[in-house]
């Protein structure tokens, strides 16, 4: 019953930490060793906790608490990647991916239950927004592949559902954890966000916040970007180009990661490729292209392989570093734009018909 009242430590980066000790009358120290204990040993029982006084541990445990999302399902793909499904409360549920690639681990974190923006090619926008996480279940996911399932993580990228920037605050602060010494020790260029481009967001996080910039580009002149990512209306390639430029300016290892989906005859044409070498000059750059992911219902095409090679080419020509982006996990359903969680539908019966979709398995 009193589960509604207590605050969840799982969340707390080490400034909210020790600013809820110091106000509980307490010293930070305690604050650092509790932040220690749930994401470095991952324990959230107050009672394991040995080295914080037993009387503080009883304090604790009448005002806070330590929960972690449960793992639902959980499901390995034929190529390692694994996706599992945390239900946050009984509403909502998110996914998380995991992606090994030789020495590296990539964790792929949602931010929001759903999107609300509607980019025309994701399966995310199809279901519509329900809402925010907040920041314990975003960085709950980091603790349960790690804690949970065992997963080692060494990079975190936050292309999950949602838009990260339009949950600004709790991504910061879960990100400020995934860096944070005393819990993951990821640097600042493993821990990335990806945004379909809310420039005001941009720029703020250059001043709060030292993570990647991956970037929705999708297209290169704005008719086309209007049509793909709607938000281009309201923050146009004119001020989106400027302020990504402005994010890396500083950092001379930094450059802004594009992510373009290759689209069959909407966007991969050599006409664009040129107009995509112009829009991208004087920014550091790095182009992902990402081959689309299909999902029922929509009317495009993946490029032929041909077609987004000659594409790469060109833009390798011109000496911008450009990737095709594996597709992985295509057989569960973890892939780019595939993520379904549990968007609006309310009932147990809709729930499962979910579950059976995702992972084809009940429960
Ligand atoms: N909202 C954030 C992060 C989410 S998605 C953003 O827009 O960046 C991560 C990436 O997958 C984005 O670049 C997104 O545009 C892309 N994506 C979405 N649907 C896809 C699909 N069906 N096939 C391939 N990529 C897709």
């Amino acid at each position: 019953m009193a589960t509604e009242q207590k605050i969840n430590l799982l969340g707390l980066d080490r400034a909210a930490m020790e600013k809820l000790f110091l106000d509980m009358g307490q010293k930070p120290f305690h604050g650092r060793n509790v932040l220690k204990w749930i994401h470095k040993h991952g324990v959230i029982d107050f009672d394991a906790m040995t080295d914080v006084p037993k009387k503080l541990r009883e304090q604790l445990a009448e005002s806070a608490e330590i929960r972690v999302p449960e793992i639902v399902f959980d499901q390995p793909s034929r190529d390692g990647t694994h996706k599992w499904v945390l239900e946050l409360d009984c509403n909502n549920r998110v996914e998380s991916v995991h992606i090994p690639d030789g020495d590296r681990n990539t964790l792929c974190v949602s931010s929001q239950v759903g999107c609300a923006l509607d980019c025309t090619f994701c399966s995310t926008a199809k279901q519509g927004f329900n809402r925010n996480l907040s920041s314990a279940e975003i960085i709950g996911q980091v603790w349960a592949a790690v804690h949970g399932i065992g997963k080692p993580v060494s990079n975190v990228v936050m292309m999950g559902m949602g838009e990260p920037l339009a949950n600004y605050e709790a991504v910061l602060q879960a990100m400020n954890l995934m860096q944070e010494d005393l819990a993951y020790m990821l640097s600042k260029y493993r821990v990335t966000i990806s945004t379909s481009g809310i420039v005001p967001a941009i720029y703020r996080l250059r001043e709060e916040s030292d993570v990647s910039l991956a970037v929705s580009l999708h297209a290169p002149n704005n008719e086309l970007r209007d049509q793909l990512v709607p938000i281009n209306k309201k923050y146009p390639l004119e001020e989106l180009i400027p302020a990504c430029r402005e994010y890396v300016k500083n950092d001379k290892r930094r450059k802004v990661t594009w992510e373009y989906v290759m689209l069959d005859g909407i966007n991969d044409s050599d006409k664009q490729a040129k107009e995509l070498i112009r829009l991208l000059e004087g920014t550091p750059s790095k182009l992902n292209l990402i081959p689309f992911n299909p999902f029922p219902g929509t009317e495009y095409r993946c490029s032929p392989p041909e077609r987004i090679e000659a594409f790469r080419q060109r833009l390798m020509k011109a000496g911008i570093i450009s990737i095709t982006r594996k597709t992985r996990g295509d057989d569960i359903d973890a892939a780019c734009g595939q993520l379904v969680g549990k968007v609006k539908d309310r009932s147990r019966r809709e729930l499962r018909i979910t579950a059976d979709r995702i992972g084809g398995v009940s429960f």
